[in-house]
């Protein structure tokens, strides 16, 4: 079967399970309501915000100067630094790491520039062996799935489906759910992968240009094993990773798990700068679009986006069509301004996946113009010829009957006399509305044929 990649479609499907959709609106509108909480500790969080979006403007503005600072100074420190400028290059970068390592097994922690390059992907076909380490991702990697959001990987996974996957890949006892006795599981299978591999690759949070380290957070302590267990660590990033100084660090790690998990910072925010006697430290800095998008002036401001996932756990349209509708690594608005960058044409229907409410710029901890981008998204879409035929055509019809007063005149007439007596010409399974909905019941006239007799009356 074809595989659909439409957002419409694919919630269409999600929506199938209704008390799955509620629980996951739910839960992500409980981790909503943690970093309501989270955010009104902080007296000054607006101003925080604000500083943060000033910060990684300036970083945007002269990125090609604190790139070459970053580079200089990790270089300084005895990082090997690597530039890719696509997917390709870093997933082709990745493997030679390990090739020249001889390791045909790795252990990588939470890393969405990985999802979006496809590294797992690329390096099973060339007979390398990943195993993600963070629980969520483990979690979809074993039951052969993409993470459906940035920071919660397995949020559509009730924990009696986690304890059917363990049971059947990790030999837990059937029907375990306990959340504590999962853990407890997957914690026992990874500390083998962690004492058996060498080499581990991590993300990065931030990127420190005057220092040339590097912070990764993360809950689970997962990136710190690796690292520190294995010869070789490979730190993959997006070029707008950076910041300038480490004193702004304050301001982006008070900021980012507030944000994401209502947490007033993650348990682990590790420090990486040298490597350890006698082993290696690469970074992979890459590109795969970033630079075109910095040369997009209405979309340049989607680059601040430390990865909080707050837009997602806000939008109600998310919450209701689930992260895998998305068909792209990072789902939710800020995916939707994202993925046409990359692919216009792919993912031309993302940006029209939004209600356009705007909570996701009110919570966004780096004031991106998120449901603004999406609008305008829209606009080039459909300039560049890449929107949905039926829904050009059906545009174009209306804009002709809203320019004449006769056609929509005439239109209302036709569209009254088909409800009432032949309610199938609407009424069917082609009109996607009816699919869920009834269609209203058509008034007896137009509003401006009641307005003329109404007020005619008035003034007689
Ligand atoms: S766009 Fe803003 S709210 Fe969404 S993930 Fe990025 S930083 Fe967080």
């Amino acid at each position: 079967m074809k595989e659909t990649k439409d957002h419409a479609a694919l919630s269409e499907a999600f929506n199938a399970d209704e008390p799955r959709v509620n629980w996951h609106d739910e839960t992500l509108w409980f981790v909503r309501q943690k970093r309501d909480r989270a955010a009104q500790t902080i007296p000054d969080w607006e101003l925080l915000r604000e500083t943060a979006s000033r910060i990684k403007h300036n970083v945007l503005s002269n990125l090609h100067d604190y790139l070459l600072q970053f580079e200089a100074s990790a270089r300084a420190n005895g990082v090997i630094v690597h530039w890719a400028a696509d997917a390709r290059e870093h997933n082709q970068i990745v493997h030679a790491i390990l090739q020249k390592h001889k390791v045909d097994r790795m252990v990588k922690s939470k890393s969405m520039l990985t999802e979006e390059c496809h590294l797992n992907e690329y390096l099973a076909e060339n007979g390398v062996e990943v195993i993600d380490s963070d629980l969520g991702e483990r979690i979809v990697q074993l039951a052969k799935e993409p993470p459906s959001h940035i920071v919660l990987p397995s949020i559509h996974k009730k924990k009696e489906e986690v304890g059917m996957i363990f049971h059947e890949h990790l030999g837990t006892p059937t029907g375990m759910s306990d959340p504590q006795a999962l853990t407890e599981a997957a914690r026992q299978h990874l500390r083998e992968t962690f004492l058996t591999r060498r080499a581990a690759l991590t993300g990065v949070n931030f990127a420190v240009a005057e220092t040339g380290e590097f912070v990764i957070c993360t809950n689970e302590g997962n990136a710190d094993m690796g690292a520190h267990l294995a010869d070789v660590h490979i730190a993959c990033m997006g070029i707008e990773k950076l910041i300038p100084e480490r004193k702004h660090l304050g301001v982006f790690l008070r900021l980012l798990t507030r944000s994401a998990t209502g947490q007033p910072i993650t348990t682990y925010s590790s420090h990486f700068k040298k490597p350890r006697e006698g082993h290696e430290l690469h970074l992979v800095l890459v590109d795969n679009g970033r630079s075109v998008q910095l040369g997009r002036e209405d979309f340049r401001n989607s680059l601040k986006c430390i990865r909080c996932g707050a837009c997602m756990n806000t939008c109600p349209v998310y919450r209701r069509s689930g992260g895998h509708s998305y068909h792209t690594a990072v789902a939710g608005p800020i995916g939707s301004i994202l993925a046409p960058n990359l692919d216009m044409k792919a993912n031309a229907d993302l940006p029209f996946a939004s209600t356009l409410c705007g909570s996701c710029t009110n919570v966004c901890p780096v004031k991106i113009d998120i449901h603004d981008q999406l609008y305008k998204w829209r606009q080039v879409i459909v300039r560049e010829g890449y929107a949905d035929t039926k829904k050009t055509m059906g545009m174009k019809a209306m804009t002709a009957t809203f320019a004449s007063p006769a056609t929509f005149k005439l239109a209302g007439k036709a569209g009254r006399w088909f409800m009432r007596h032949a309610p199938f010409a609407v009424n069917n399974r082609l009109n996607p509305w009816y699919k869920q909905r009834d269609m209203p019941a058509p008034p007896k006239e137009s509003f401006g044929e009641w307005y003329l007799k109404n007020r005619k009356k008035k003034h007689e």
